[in-house]
């Protein structure tokens, strides 16, 4: 397949090149032929063009057009990899959503948004309760998948400009561009409900857990640490609740 659309791709550039030294020579001919440097008929004279392309053609693709392209080709593919390497510094390979690096770059671009626009930015942290049973009781791998299971729903949850990432193991950060605390707060409580009504699916067994959320609305003049442990604290009030809760503010 590959061979072929080489082969393809190939003759597509020969033909290129012969139209184009056709033309160049009919063109040339055509201007001899006005001065009187050669006595042709129209018809031989396109004859000799055609023949003189055809034999020309070749090893002008061989000497000018196939390394162009080769280098052409090499390029794409170095750009191609690189982006694909960059995408991978900021994904979190276990659950697919932005790793620490990539959610810190997401909300720090909220923010400076948030800063210059004066629209409002909510944050949320996300934090899986009593996870460490799911780890002791029913192993590591278990507790990778009930982690892929939370990141599906959180992402399928959030809206096409909201930004997710698994901040640290068993917490995620959500960020929440042109939204106020109010729309946060209805949004991350239809979330926490949603986990806490599903069945994670962990191999030979289904089993049930719940989140806790801190949110809140981003100020004017605050950095990143400054957010993000104003999350933080919610969250903890959060847990002080007895878990399975959302504290937003
Ligand atoms: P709390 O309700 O207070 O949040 O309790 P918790 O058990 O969820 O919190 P704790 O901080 O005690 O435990 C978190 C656990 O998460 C401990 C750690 O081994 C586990 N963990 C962290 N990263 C990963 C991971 O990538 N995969 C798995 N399976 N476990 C992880
Ligand atoms: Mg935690
Ligand atoms: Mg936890």
């Amino acid at each position: 397949m590959k061979a072929n659309t080489g082969v393809i791709s190939a003759a597509r550039a020969m033909l290129a090149i012969v139209a184009v030294t056709f033309c160049a020579e009919l063109l040339i001919m055509s201007v001899l032929m006005y001065l009187g440097y050669i006595r042709h008929s129209i018809g031989l004279m396109l004859v000799d063009a055609g023949v003189l392309s055809v034999l020309i053609a070749p090893p002008i693709y061989w000497l000018v057009a196939a390394p162009i392209k080769r280098e052409y080709d090499i390029r794409q593919f170095a750009e191609r990899r690189a982006n694909e390497l960059g995408e991978q510094a900021i994904t979190d390979f276990l659950t697919g959503t932005r790793n620490r690096r990539g959610i810190t770059i997401s909300v720090l671009e909220a923010m400076a948004h948030a800063e210059r626009y004066g629209h409002p930015l909510s944050v949320a942290m996300v934090d899986v309760d009593y996870f460490k049973e799911v780890n002791d009781t029913h192993g590591h791998k278990a507790g990778d998948r009930v982690l892929q299971g939370v990141a599906a729903i959180l992402t399928e949850a959030l809206r096409l400009p909201d930004k997710i990432g698994r901040y640290g193991g068993e917490e995620f950060l959500l960020v929440m561009s042109e939204t106020g605390l109010e729309e946060t707060s209805t949004l991350t409580e239809r979330i926490r409900q949603q986990v806490s009504e599903s069945e994670f699916d962990i191999g030979n067994q289904k089993v049930k857990l719940t989140i806790s959320i801190g949110a809140v609305l981003f100020e004017k003049g605050e950095d990143l640490e400054q957010l993000v442990s104003r999350a933080d604290r919610a969250l903890y009030r959060a847990k002080e609740l007895g878990r399975n809760s959302v504290v937003a503010g």
